[in-house]
């Protein structure tokens, strides 16, 4: 449905009718970033403006209003603004607006962590999309490989995956890559850490010499700065100063609880607090999961869970009853800590102290979505409150 947002009355489901408010944010831009206050004034084609509006978006947020152009008049861009300010949106209209839709190659890839991240762009972009037949496949594991290759032999103009399948498409030449001028790294810190650089790199030996990088995340930390110099070309950057990452619309708690067992009963507590609306619970591993999901259900309490040793099948469908709101309240791992927008989240809660200050403002920005009222981080904390995280808070 995301694309149904034909008529006037009802709006997509990007705007929802509150306007952006971060406009008294600051950046560290390059020289020469201008601020262009309206998608009418960035010279975006037609069709896609219809769509864009369609969508509920009404006005450019602040990232959106420095990082647009650059991207669409094919500079190199490091763009970093908090979360739920509207850069992966960002993507998914700058590639909409840089595709060429009478060429039926791939010309753009965005690569994401997680496939939810990766199938939540592709969706985005369909519906931005929606009146310029653009068309996208979103190219992630735990998928039929059949399907995958059915989609790409029958031309893509945009491919939104994970790294591993990507590359395994590429390598199979069903993928090809000789019209890709695009590649976009979302939660680019995250690509470029250890766990996925080898595989970033893998893929970029692939794509063409004269490719346009962008990277965009809301922690764009320094040492990942500095390795961008090997691979993009005198970059536009838009940053964020490191101490104004978090987004004062979210308010942020935390509990003292004296013992790590006293935590489960906390959170009972705070049971029908969390199921107002929607809250996302954090663990810092899978079992653990497994145990406070189980426990919780023990107790009668209705929980879902996700993590990644569940089948891809299970994940997708724990997703979407929890993005139609069948299901309050989600125990999950940092699988979900990046990039994943459900606008009913109005609560994130810390059951385990996340292991780096990078993680703690992903998973705490799942809530606080584009400007949403009031939101909550609540941290249940075992341990000094001298702590580093809970100083900030
Ligand atoms: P980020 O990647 O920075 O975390 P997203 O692109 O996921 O942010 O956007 C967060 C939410 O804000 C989404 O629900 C999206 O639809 C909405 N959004 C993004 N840009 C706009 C805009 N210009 N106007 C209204 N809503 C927007
Ligand atoms: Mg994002």
């Amino acid at each position: 449905a995301a694309g149904g947002a034909t008529t006037s009355t009802r709006r997509g489901p990007g705007g929802g009718g509150r306007p952006m408010d971060d406009e008294n944010l600051t950046f560290e831009t390059s020289a020469g970033v201008e601020v262009v206050g309206s998608f009418d004034a960035m010279g975006i084609r037609e069709d896609l403006l219809r769509g864009i509006y369609g969508y509920g978006f009404e006005k450019p947020s602040a990232i959106q209003q420095r990082a647009v152009i650059p991207i669409i008049t094919g500079r190199d861009v490091i763009a970093q603004a908090q979360s739920g300010t509207g850069k992966t949106s960002m993507i998914s209209l700058s590639v909409c607006q840089v595709i060429e839709t009478n060429v039926h190659e791939v010309q753009a890839l965005i690569l994401s962590p997680t496939r939810e991240l990766a199938t939540q762009t592709e969706r985005v972009m369909q519906a931005v999309g929606n009146f310029m037949s653009v068309s996208v496949h979103a190219c992630v594991g735990g998928k039929s490989i059949g399907e995958d290759i059915r989609k790409l032999e029958s031309g893509v103009h945009v491919v939104s995956g994970t790294p591993g399948r990507v590359c395994d498409m590429i390598k199979r030449r069903t993928l090809r890559t000789r019209a890709i001028k695009l590649l976009v790294l979302d939660e680019a810190d995250e690509m470029l850490s250890r766990g996925f650089k080898d595989q970033i790199y893998d893929v970029y030996r692939y794509l063409p010499p004269e490719l346009q990088v962008v990277l965009i995340s809301a922690t764009l930390p320094h040492d990942i700065l500095e390795i961008t110099s090997k691979f993009m070309t005198d970059p536009v950057r838009i940053l964020v100063k490191r101490d104004e990452l978090t987004l004062e619309g979210i308010k942020q708690f935390f509990v003292a609880v004296e013992k790590e067992e006293w935590k489960f009963d906390t959170l009972c507590d705070l049971y029908d607090t969390l199921t107002i609306t929607q809250a996302v619970i954090f663990c810092n591993t899978k079992r653990k999961v497994d145990w406070l999901t189980e426990r919780m259900r023990t107790n009668n309490f209705t929980v879902s869970a996700m993590h990644g040793d569940m089948p891809q099948k299970e994940r997708d469908a724990i997703m979407s009853e929890f993005r139609g709101g069948t299901t309050r309240v989600l125990i999950t791992t940092d699988v979900w800590a990046r990039g994943l927008d459900v606008q009913q989240v109005s609560l994130v809660i810390n059951y385990d102290l996340p292991n780096n200050r990078e993680l703690y403002i992903h998973r705490i920005g799942r809530s606080g979505r584009f400007g949403r009222k009031v939101k909550f981080s609540l941290l249940l904390h075992n341990s000094r409150c001298g702590d580093q995280l809970c100083a900030q808070g």
